[in-house]
């Protein structure tokens, strides 16, 4: 059999399991994913075991930027990126893409053209990172707002778009908003980084965090008409790229989208 897992600390929590062990058994591949904890200071340990043991791996926090110097090969995108979301283990040479970029282009493509249009990052850290750099290679005019600025300067620097302080946020009319903030985010689901008169009808409003499903920031954009998309197809895409590419199989899609729904409604 072979072994699939997600690698990050904690990763209790992880939806992948569901999703990837789905496909597994829809398609009869003779594979189990599983998730694995572990500690920053056995990080090296852990993937000298992954070369001989493991067939292909993700990538969560706190391990996606350290994980690149234990890996043979990194795509251009995660070079550029700086950061490897999956793993491929091929005859023991290990190589790392990030498939969050396509999890979010995604998302954002099946309701909205992205190029040329005026988008309003919130926030600037590794999931913004992805995100900023997957809108900029479509031509998006990308604005970066974060609550640290010197990193949302770093980050508009390195991928040439705009930046501004979260103080400046009245002054913006992006046709997309998309929150990559953690604010929002269970068990905190009272915060939401922009007031609620900020959300005009117009807008496509994108929200990453997948918990809640519909977080204080997506309702208050939904209540002032806007379009809203929610951040568990963000997850869903990018595990369909990773599953695609450690099995070069189609992956099932509807199967792969029930489970992870299942899921996020067993946990809330
Ligand atoms: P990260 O690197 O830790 O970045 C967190 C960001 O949130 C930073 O920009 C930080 O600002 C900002 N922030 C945190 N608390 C804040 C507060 N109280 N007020 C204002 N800004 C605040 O985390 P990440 O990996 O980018 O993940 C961010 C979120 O995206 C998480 O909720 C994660 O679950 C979600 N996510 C979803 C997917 C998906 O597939 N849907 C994928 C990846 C991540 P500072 O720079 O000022 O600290």
């Amino acid at each position: 059999m072979q072994i699939y897992g997600v690698i990050g600390h904690p990763v209790v929590q992880s939806l992948s399991p569901v999703v990837h062990n789905a496909a597994f058994k829809a398609l009869e591949i003779d594979a189990s994913y599983k998730t694995f904890d572990v500690e920053p200071e056995d990080l090296g340990n852990f993937m000298e075991k992954a070369r001989s043991d493991i067939s292909g791996l993700s990538v969560t926090i706190p391990h996606k930027v350290e994980i690149i110097k234990y890996l043979d090969k990194i795509d251009e995108r995660a070079k550029k990126i700086g950061a490897v979301n999956t793993i491929k283990n091929k005859n023991g040479i290990l190589k790392g893409s990030n498939k969050d970029i396509d999890g979010a282009m995604q998302a954002l493509e099946e309701v909205t053209e992205i190029s040329n249009k005026n988008i309003l990052v919130l926030g600037a850290g590794g999931a913004a990172r992805a995100i900023v750099y997957g809108l900029t290679t479509k031509n998006a005019k990308v604005t970066i707002l974060n609550r640290t600025l010197e990193k949302a300067q770093q980050l508009a620097k390195e991928f040439n778009c705009n930046f501004d302080s979260l103080e400046n946020l009245k002054k913006h009319t992006p046709e997309i908003l998309i929150n990559t903030t953690s604010v929002g985010m269970s068990p905190n689901t009272e915060g939401s980084p922009v007031p609620k008169d900020f959300f005009k009808p117009q807008m496509i409003v994108f929200d990453i965090i997948y918990k809640p499903l519909i977080t204080k920031f997506l309702k208050q954009a939904k209540k002032a008409g806007c379009q809203i998309i929610t951040g568990e197809k963000m997850l869903l895409y990018q595990a369909i790229k990773q599953f695609e590419t450690w099995t070069n199989q189609k992956a099932p899609v509807e199967i792969m989208r029930e489970a992870l729904m299942e899921e996020l409604h067993r946990a809330s």
